[in-house]
C-alpha cells in the first residue's frame, strides 16, 4: 500500500520536519538505532514481602528465626492498611514487631518530594530507590476513579526522542516490590486525605496504568509478578480487577506475544505513533526491530486471544505525524485486520526539555480524530494531567535540582 501523502483537501500537503536540536539517534556497532534491553547491574533492592508468594514469605519468616503464621498479619497491615511501620502493627507482640517489619517489609521508596496541581486531585510523586535511582509516579483523581501511572524501570532504554524519559537512558529495572510499593504508598496518601476531597470511604486506587519510567516489557518478569500481587485478592494482594490495569508498549512483540499467553487480561496499549515505517523509524528507534505492522498484528493477537480491546497510543507532533492522510492511513491499518479491535488514544504532545517538538493545533487534531472515527475506528484524544508539574506522559524525569535534593538527604536503612 502506498503511503505517499496524498491530498487531503485541506490545501498543499505539508511535511515540515521540525529541528530535532540537540537530537541525533544513536546507532551501535553495526548502525542500528542504540537500544538498552539489559539492565544495568547494580546493587539488588532488599527482597520485600511484595517479591514473594504467600509460601515464600512465610519461610522468610522461619529462616530468620521469627513464627511463620504472622505472616498473614503482617500483608494484612501492608496490603489492606498500607502501612510498614511496626509501631502500628498493634496486634503483633512488642518485642519481635521490629524485627518481623525488617524481615518482611523493608523500605523500599523514599519520598523525595511530591508536587501538586488540579486543585490537590494531581500529585506526583519523587521516589528515591535504596541505591539511590530516581523514580515518579503520577496519582489522579477522577470523577468515580482513581488512576495511578506507575514506573516499571529507572529510567528507559527505548531512546523514544521526544520523550524525557527515553532520552535519560536506563538506569535499572525496578523489581516487583518496588513497582507495587508505588500504589501501596498512593494507598496510604489516599487514606490519609491527601489528594483532593474523597467521593467515599475506603477510597483507594483502581486504576493502574504503566505509562510513568520505563518500558514495562523490557522488566516483563518483574511487571508480571508485580502485576500478579496486584490482583491477588487481599490480604495476600491489592485485590484489584486486571482490567483496570493497561501495560503500555512502545512494541517488544515477543513479550507481546507471551502477555497475551498469561492467564490475566490486563488493558493493552501500543505506542504507535505513526502508521508507516518511514516516520515510525525515526520516532521509536525500537521499530527497527519490530516494524509497525508486526507489532499491529501482535496487537490484534492480543484482542484475539483475551477478547479485550487493545488502545493505539498515538502522541500528535505538530507538522510530524499529525497530518490527515496519516489518520486515514492508520485507519485503514487497523481495519485491515477487523473491526471493533481497537481505539484509538491521541495524545497532543506534552513539552519536554530540549525538544522544539510541540503538540499538533487543536484543528489539526479534531480532523484527525474525524477521519478515523469516519474509518468507523473509536478515537478519544486522552485528557493527560499533570503538565504543571512536568507529570503528564513523556515528562518524568529528575530534574538536576531534584537529584541534588535527593542526594542530600540522608541515606535510607
Ligand atoms: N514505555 C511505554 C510506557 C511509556 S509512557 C510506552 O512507550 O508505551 C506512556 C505514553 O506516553 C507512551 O505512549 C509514550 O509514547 C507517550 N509519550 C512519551 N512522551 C510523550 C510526550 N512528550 N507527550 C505525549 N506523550 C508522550
Amino acid at each position: 500500500m502506498s503511503i505517499a501523502p496524498k491530498n487531503n483537501g485541506l490545501g498543499p500537503v505539508k511535511q515540515v520536519r521540525p529541528k530535532t536540536e540537540g537530537w541525533t539517534q544513536a546507532k551501535d556497532a553495526e548502525g542500528r538505532p542504540l537500544l538498552q534491553f539489559a539492565s544495568p547491574k547494580r546493587g539488588k533492592p532488599p527482597t520485600h514481602l511484595a517479591d514473594l508468594a504467600h509460601d515464600e514469605r512465610i519461610a522468610k519468616l522461619k529462616d530468620a528465626g521469627l513464627p511463620g503464621f504472622r505472616a498473614k498479619q503482617l500483608e494484612t497491615h501492608y496490603f489492606t492498611h498500607y502501612t510498614s511501620d511496626p509501631a502500628k502493627m498493634t496486634d503483633l507482640p512488642a518485642a519481635q514487631r521490629e524485627e518481623m517489619a525488617s524481615a518482611l517489609l523493608p523500605s523500599l521508596l523514599t519520598e523525595v518530594r511530591r508536587l501538586t496541581t488540579d486543585d490537590g486531585r494531581t500529585i506526583k510523586f519523587l521516589w528515591r530507590l535504596h541505591d539511590g535511582a530516581l523514580v515518579e509516579s503520577v496519582l489522579m483523581r477522577y470523577p468515580g476513579r482513581i488512576t495511578l501511572c506507575v514506573s516499571s524501570q529507572a529510567g528507559c532504554g527505548m531512546n523514544c526522542p521526544f520523550c524525557a524519559t527515553g532520552q535519560a537512558g536506563l538506569t535499572r529495572n525496578m523489581s516487583a516490590a518496588e513497582i507495587i510499593d508505588q500504589v501501596v504508598r498512593a494507598n496510604a496518601a489516599i487514606k490519609a486525605g491527601e489528594l483532593g476531597k474523597a467521593e467515599h470511604a475506603d477510597e483507594r486506587v483502581n486504576n493502574i496504568v504503566f505509562m510513568g519510567m520505563g518500558e514495562p516489557l523490557a522488566n516483563y518478569k518483574s511487571v508480571m509478578s508485580a502485576v500478579r500481587t496486584m490482583v491477588a485478592p487481599q490480604p495476600e494482594g491489592l485485590g484489584m480487577s486486571a482490567r483496570g490495569i493497561t501495560v503500555s508498549t512502545v512494541g517488544l512483540v515477543p513479550a507481546i506475544k507471551k502477555l497475551a499467553d498469561e492467564d490475566i487480561p490486563v488493558t493493552f496499549a501500543l505506542s504507535l505513533h505513526a502508521p508507516d515505517d518511514t516516520l515510525r523509524d525515526e520516532l521509536i528507534p525500537v521499530n527497527s526491530r519490530w516494524k509497525v505492522d508486526q507489532a499491529l498484528d501482535a496487537a490484534y493477537e492480543y484482542f484475539e486471544k483475551t477478547g479485550r480491546r487493545v488502545s493505539i497510543e498515538y502522541a500528535l507532533i505538530k507538522d510530524m505525524n499529525d497530518h490527515a492522510w496519516r489518520a486515514d492511513h492508520l485507519g485503514e491499518k487497523l481495519n485491515q485486520r477487523g473491526r471493533g479491535w481497537v481505539h484509538v488514544n491521541p495524545i497532543p504532545l506534552n513539552p519536554t526539555p530540549g525538544s522544539i517538538w510541540t503538540a499538533s493545533e487543536k484543528s489539526v487534531q479534531r480532523e484527525f480524530v474525524r477521519r478515523l472515527e469516519e474509518a468507523g475506528v473509536p478515537t478519544t484524544i486522552r485528557d493527560t494531567r499533570g503538565k504543571e508539574i512536568d507529570g503528564a506522559c513523556g515528562q518524568l524525569v529528575a530534574t538536576a535540582e531534584e537529584q541534588a535534593e535527593a542526594a542530600a538527604m540522608a541515606p535510607t536503612a
